[in-house]
């Protein structure tokens, strides 16, 4: 716990409620510990006293105490001083709610210019959210020119006694069109009316456009009354209009803006100290010309030059606005610009911190280790520590790890450091005599990682609870993460480079949660659609596909080697399936070593039809367990993968997690070793069809090609009859599209059906490990029709999709249909094509994950 606040048995108070509100200039006075006046810092090397770095706003020296609270660097906060501004100024922040707000009132008398016989005005005050309500009534508003209710005024004098003043007593002043230009705000008059020329006006209209200072704006402000506040959707107790307008300006304490010592004479001052020297030096040139009486004009303009200043110390980004520099020409950070965007305090702070006991680098698979377990690279374990406390239990182990200290020898973890009782820490770099690194009952060793500790693991995006799991750490040579293959999919995680993070839990209470709910054969199931998140993937369910085929048997050399990958190994081999004229295994008995005993299913292959019937069915598709004994059926995605009901999923919910564990990691070690010797590779012969098939294919797509022929005779003839709902181009559209799919799908079905069971690529595909029927289509039939936002090519150019064809041509070839395969090749206007419809895949992707990326951050 930390140091500064020790335990208390005081009952904690509870939050009753949080209220925000804007200070008013008083509450910035009173909060303030000192008025600043002076913009430099230092004075004969020391603080200047009313200076920015006054010692009383507090300290970043180690060795000075603050002067408000008399506590050190590491408990002084800070405090903040203020400053008087010679002229009020316009808040950056504010202005545009200033400005909603100034279009409200009257010009001249502050009140709210609608009154409650307009209809607007009556349905905005219903409107219980304050924010919405200005919005409204900014609305009811903006369309009033004058201060209504002036002309009766005389009326109402004359008899107010008599009943109680109905109307809302307007002074009848014309209204301008106010504007915000930057920093500046800009009222405009119409052109005075001729009918009331005989009267004297309230305001007369000296110019027509006037710049409006922030004093004449905090005039009008200050006069809103308390009700009209209220109207407006501002709390007058906390945020009164006019507490907008600054005119005293808080001055943020140094621990927000350490200076940095250079070397022992220069220091460099933060970029908010320099803005804060720069707005109290033209505040005081200001007061200064102010004092001399010098003329408006010039007033005006050192007025600006100090709005300028303390704009850009708020924000230095603004929109059309130059940006404040230092000497060097580098713009200067604002406030707003350590708050905003990625690296901001928010979101590269708040959000996403960086911590301690943590590493990152990437990952890579490794096959041989358990779903749960977690290579961790030297490196990594001996720079990592947990604290672990010294019991008779361990006391003797604990001697040997700090015995080999911060550097122990190779194949050996040692300790960083050593923590006695009294909380008094010891490291371990410069321990040298032995009598130091004695061990208590009770003190605590900083020992590093050791094989078994339990750690979380983590890669973002963390979309889902899975996203972070306990993993028990192996450590290992080189510098990646190792990690199994079937736990990538929880993570979405690949090989191409991906980095992951892994935590080390610090106490035995977090380790009991991370053994208890997070470690990864608890998450294989996940509550989100009750149904495993993670399965047999890649090379071995290839490898399960193929070694359970009716006609695998393995010789005996092999099925012992097999045999080695057993855990559970007893020594007993099962009995061979062919005993003469020499024992042979079948490929089915290695799952039998390994589903537990308890199982009994039936479940289908995913290449199973409904004409197969019977118990044994001549494709073997019918997976039938019973006892844990594999009868009959060949395994594939269905009853290996993440689909509810599969084999991992029984398992799981009938064995339990550890089992489901054992399951995965014996499935990978036995059924990679066989195919390892068995051996399995792709190349071009697999995508040739024979030529039988090829003939037909082609004879396919001539005749869809014909069809669509006919279609634009049809439709060039008027004879095309127009779909109900659909205009003569949509229909003709339509027909085009099933007459090309259809032929597309035949041209799959006859290449499929000609390749055979020794086909690799087919292999995969029905594995479900790799491919589809789509990709051996369109690698040995027909790559089909290209489309661009769910429609064939589009005329890019005039009447036409490229140069090569011409205008006015419908037909299929024209419009993006690519009756090649990739195995023969496309032509160069298919390719195209191929492009264009592809890319249109490649920024889908991009919009997407850019688009949930600032949905997501939008949440917080
Ligand atoms: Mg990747
Ligand atoms: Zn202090
Ligand atoms: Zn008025």
């Amino acid at each position: 716990m930390d140091a500064r606040f020790p335990y208390s048995p005081a009952e904690v108070a509870k939050v009753q409620l949080v209220q925000f509100g804007i200070l008013s200039p008083d509450e910035i006075r009173q909060m303030s510990v000192i008025q600043i006046e002076h913009a430099e810092t230092m004075e004969r090397g020391k603080p200047k006293p009313g200076g920015l770095s006054d010692p009383r706003l507090g300290t970043i020296d180690r060795k000075i105490k603050c002067e408000t609270c008399m506590a050190g660097m590491a408990e002084c906060p800070g405090h903040f001083g203020h400053l008087e501004l010679a002229k009020p100024m316009f808040h950056i922040g504010f202005i545009k709610t200033v400005l909603s707000i100034m279009r409200c009132v009257c010009f001249n008398c502050s009140k709210i210019l609608a009154d409650e016989d307009d209809t607007k005005f009556k349905q905005a005050l219903k409107i219980r959210n304050p924010k919405n309500r200005l919005k409204r009534i900014y609305d009811a508003c903006k369309s009033k020119k004058v201060c209504a209710g002036g002309d009766d005024l005389d009326v109402q004098e004359q008899q107010d006694t008599d009943e109680p003043v109905k109307k809302r007593g307007g002074c009848g002043a014309q209204q301008p069109n106010i504007t915000v230009d930057g920093m500046k705000m800009v009222a405009e008059f119409k052109a005075p009316k001729k009918k009331t020329d005989d009267q004297d006006q309230l305001p007369e209209p000296v110019e027509r456009k006037q710049i409006l200072s922030a004093e004449r704006v905090l005039n009008v402000l200050k006069r809103i009354s308390d009700e009209d506040c209220l109207l407006l959707g501002l709390n007058p107790k906390f945020a009164r209009p006019d507490w907008m307008i600054l005119q005293v300006l808080p001055i943020p304490p140094p621990p927000v803006r350490p200076s940095v010592m250079m070397d022992t004479s220069s220091r460099s001052e933060d970029d908010l100290t320099h803005q804060l020297a720069m707005i109290i030096r033209h505040n005081e040139n200001l007061r200064r010309q102010e004092r001399n009486g010098a003329p408006a004009h010039i007033i005006t303009e050192f007025a600006q030059l100090l709005q300028f200043h303390i704009a850009t110390y708020f924000d230095n980004e603004l929109p059309g606005q130059p940006r404040a520099t230092q000497r060097s020409g580098r713009p200067i950070k604002s406030i707003c610009s350590r708050l905003k965007a990625k690296e901001g305090r928010i979101r590269g702070n708040l959000m996403g911190k960086r911590v301690d006991f943590s590493a990152r680098t990437v990952i890579t698979p490794d096959p041989n280790i358990n779903i749960d377990e977690l290579g961790v690279p030297w490196s990594i374990a001996l720079n990592l520590t947990y604290p672990e406390t010294v019991t008779p239990y361990n006391i003797e182990r604990l001697k040997e790890l700090v015995e080999y200290g911060p550097h122990p020898p190779p194949g050996k973890t040692g300790a960083k450091y050593i923590i006695r009782e009294d909380g008094q820490r010891l490291d371990l770099r410069y321990v040298k005599k032995s009598s130091d690194q004695h061990l208590d009952l009770g003190y605590k060793v900083e020992r590093h990682l050791n094989d078994g500790d339990f750690v979380l693991f983590n890669r973002q995006p963390s979309l889902h609870k899975m996203s972070i799991m306990g993993h028990r750490i192996k450590i290992m040579p080189y510098s990646t993460f190792r990690l199994n293959l079937s736990v990538t999919s929880p993570y979405n995680a690949d090989f191409d480079g991906d980095e992951m993070n892994m935590h080390v839990p610090q106490s035995f209470e977090t380790r009991a949660e991370v053994l208890e709910l997070m470690m990864v054969p608890k998450c294989i199931v996940s509550p989100q659609s009750n149904r495993p998140v993670m399965g047999i993937v890649q090379d071995t369910l290839l490898g399960c596909r193929k070694i359970t085929k009716r006609d695998t048997l393995i010789e005996k050399d092999v099925f012992m080697n097999i045999l080695m990958w057993w855990q559970d190994f007893d020594g007993k081999i099962p009995a061979p399936a062919i005993l003469k004229p020499r024992p042979i295994w079948t490929g089915k008995q290695v799952f039998n070593l390994i589903i537990p005993k308890q199982i009994n299913l039936i479940r289908f292959s995913a290449w199973h039809s409904e004409t197969e019937t019977g118990f044994i069915t001549p494709g073997d598709t019918m997976v039938r367990i019973e006892k844990g004994e594999l009868l009959s059926g060949t395994l594939c995605k269905k009853s290996l993968g993440t689909g509810s009901g599969s084999l991992i999923h029984v398992i799981w919910e009938e064995v339990g997690p550890d089992a489901a564990r054992k399951f995965l990691g014996h499935t990978q070690w036995l059924v990679n070793y066989w195919l390892l010797q068995q051996g399995f590779s792709i190349g071009i012969g697999d995508t040739i069809a024979d030529a039988a098939t090829m003939e037909k294919i082609n004879e396919t797509i001539s005749k869809a090609k014909n069809e669509v022929k006919e279609l634009i005779k049809q439709a060039h003839e008027n004879h095309l009859e127009a779909e109900p709902g659909r205009t003569m181009m949509e229909s003709f559209e339509n027909r085009v599209n099933q007459v090309l799919n259809k032929a597309r799908d035949d041209a799959e079905g006859s290449a499929q059906k000609s390749l055979s069971e020794s086909n690799n690529l087919k292999a995969m595909v029905t594995a479900g490990s790799k491919g589809s029927f789509i990709n051996i289509s369109q690698m040995t039939a027909c790559v089909g029709q290209q489309n661009v936002e769910g429609k064939r090519i589009p005329f890019g150019f005039i009447d036409r999709t490229l140069p090569h064809f011409t205008k006015d041509d419908y037909g299929p070839e024209s419009r993006g249909f690519v009756e090649n395969s990739y195995l023969r090749g496309l032509t160069p206007q298919e390719f195209f094509f191929h492009a264009m419809g592809g890319r249109e895949g490649l920024i889908d992707t991009a919009v997407k994950t850019s688009e949930t990326g600032f949905l997501f951050s939008c949440l917080h």
